[in-house]
């Protein structure tokens, strides 16, 4: 292995242990949280890397970006997370690349991937996350807690194909600790709230927790951490 594969390795396995902390901290089962290693800015090499070290989830939040790393992934097993904002004249990049999506924002979005899902295969599904925005001063992205079962309503109403709708993200608050948990709390009692509303027996995930807060993520129920920097070390750009 050569330095940087083996800083790589370091890191990852320092990652997977601290989930495994939070996770038994938190009277959770590990197995139920899943580790998005956030590879944007990263070069195909470093995802290779981290790829052979058995990690098999990766998050961009650029097509552009991604587009340099997806298509040089012919193994079926590793899963594409998409997790910026997209604007929905670039929703048809998605399908075949990507199986999920964290940043449903809106009705034109989300109707647009279910077009372009369409014209690319009637037999598989894109999983949608609903991005909510619990904190207005850190994104500018992501609709606000109100406004997630009115979506949801509409959304559904419309019975898109080739959606399916699996919870919630967000990215967590600048704030202290109180803050950050009180947060991650909220987005949990809102997806538990329109699993039961909704009847969907599948809206179960909730993608919460970075590199700094993955922890108390996980000990307010995340389902999915997307960590980039603690994998991968600083970005450079
Ligand atoms: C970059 C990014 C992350 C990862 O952030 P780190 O602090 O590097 O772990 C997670 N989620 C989103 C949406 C991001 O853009």
């Amino acid at each position: 292995m050569t330095e940087e594969e083996n800083n790589l390795a370091d890191n990852l396995s320092r990652v997977r242990q601290g989930i495994q902390q939070c996770a038994v901290k938190a009277g959770r089962e590990p197995e139920e949280i899943r580790l998005i290693a956030v590879s944007k800015t990263r070069s195909l090499a470093e995802v290779k890397a981290v790829s052979a070290l058995g990690q098999n989830c990766f998050g961009e939040n650029t097509i552009q970006d991604a587009m340099t790393k997806i298509p040089y992934f012919n193994n079926k097993k590793v899963e594409w997370h998409f997790i910026g904002h997209l604007q929905s004249k670039k929703a048809g990049k998605l399908p075949g690349y990507f199986q999920w999506i964290h940043s449903v924002d809106s009705i034109k979005l989300a109707q647009k991937l279910s077009s372009a899902m369409q014209n690319y295969t009637k037999n598989s599904v894109l999983k949608c996350l609903i991005q909510v925005n619990v904190s207005a001063e850190v994104s500018k992205f992501g609709l606000m807690p109100a406004e997630i079962k009115p979506f949801l309503h509409n959304v559904l109403e419309l019975q898109l194909p080739c959606l399916a709708w699996r919870g919630l993200m967000t990215i967590g608050v600048k704030g202290d600790e109180q803050q950050t948990r009180s947060a991650f709390a909220r987005l949990r009692e809102l997806q538990q709230s329109c699993k039961e509303e909704f009847a969907l027996d599948d809206f179960n995930q909730l993608s919460m927790g970075m590199s700094n807060d993955y922890c108390l993520a996980i000990e307010e129920g995340a389902t999915m951490v997307r960590v980039g920097t603690s994998v991968f070390g600083q970005r450079k750009i």
